[in-house]
């Protein structure tokens, strides 16, 4: 098999795992140019952990990991299976770095928001994996890095958060404009990427043009490094860009893929 290309997702709203829009059209097209891995390893925003961990059971259950939403989308299941072999996997490129979990999680909205517009049969195994907020943004990197030689085995490496991630400023008006801020550091992320400048991206956030407002929390900036440091830096090629509620860029890339 030929290595696989890496890909980052914007999630923004959980409802858009349930919703057809651009968004979720550039992520069936992709799904349908890549093809069937192996296996999916997913790096969520929406696992936040001491250390990292990995879910290695058979059939992870979907995990509804927020409130207020309608009940559609509480009833929503992705029922696709698990893979111990490549939760090993993962274990051993991190050499023992991540832990396996093998029932206290499943998969949680980052990953199947996702996932239910890339592989909607839900048949393609998924591991997902943790990020810590406590370690830097060069760890995060470095994991990535790590999980690169994944690629050649048939395992598709796929990032789930957002470059830009305020909620405290969020604006619901139908016609929010971007804060900014939010514009700046989206349009920062973008031009480092397309420089392959992924070191430069692993540093403080605070001290980029719009990072302070951008990354109030480290959590849904973390797997976007992860997936920069599996791109090995391989050229990105954008999926999706769109600035939504004034303080969320669904920004969507792939990287090696043409
Ligand atoms: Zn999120």
């Amino acid at each position: 098999m030929n290595r696989l290309p890496v890909v980052f997702a914007g999630h923004g709203d959980p409802r858009n795992a349930l919703r057809d829009n651009a968004w979720s059209r550039a992520l069936a097209r992709l799904g349908a140019e890549i093809g069937r891995p192996r296996a999916v390893v997913c790096v969520s925003a929406h696992w936040t952990t001491d250390g990292l961990r990995a879910t290695s059971e058979a059939a992870p259950r979907t995990i509804h990991d927020f409130s207020g939403f309608p009940p559609e989308l509480y009833a929503f299941r992705y029922p696709a299976p698990g893979s111990p072999e490549t939760a090993a996997l993962v274990r051993g490129a991190l050499g023992g770095e991540a832990a396996l979990d093998d029932g206290g999680w499943g998969l949680d909205h980052g990953a199947w928001s996702v996932l239910a517009h890339l592989y909607p049969r839900a048949d393609v195994p998924v591991v997902e994996l943790s990020v810590d907020p406590a370690r830097s943004g060069g760890f995060h990197l470095d994991v990535g890095r790590r999980l690169a030689p994944l690629r050649e085995r048939g395992i598709l490496i796929l990032g789930s958060g957002n470059v830009v991630h305020n909620l405290a400023r969020l604006d619901w008006s139908p016609r929010a404009a971007p804060e900014p801020w939010c514009a700046e550091f989206d349009a920062h992320v973008k031009a480092r990427t397309e420089a392959g400048d992924a070191d430069s991206l692993a540093g403080d956030p605070a001290a980029m043009p719009g990072g302070a407002l951008s990354v109030p929390t480290p959590e849904h900036w973390l797997p976007y490094l992860c997936v920069l440091g599996a791109a090995a830096g391989d050229a990105v090629a954008w999926e999706h860009e769109g600035l939504e509620h004034g303080s969320l860029s669904m920004r969507t890339a792939s990287f090696g893929l043409r």
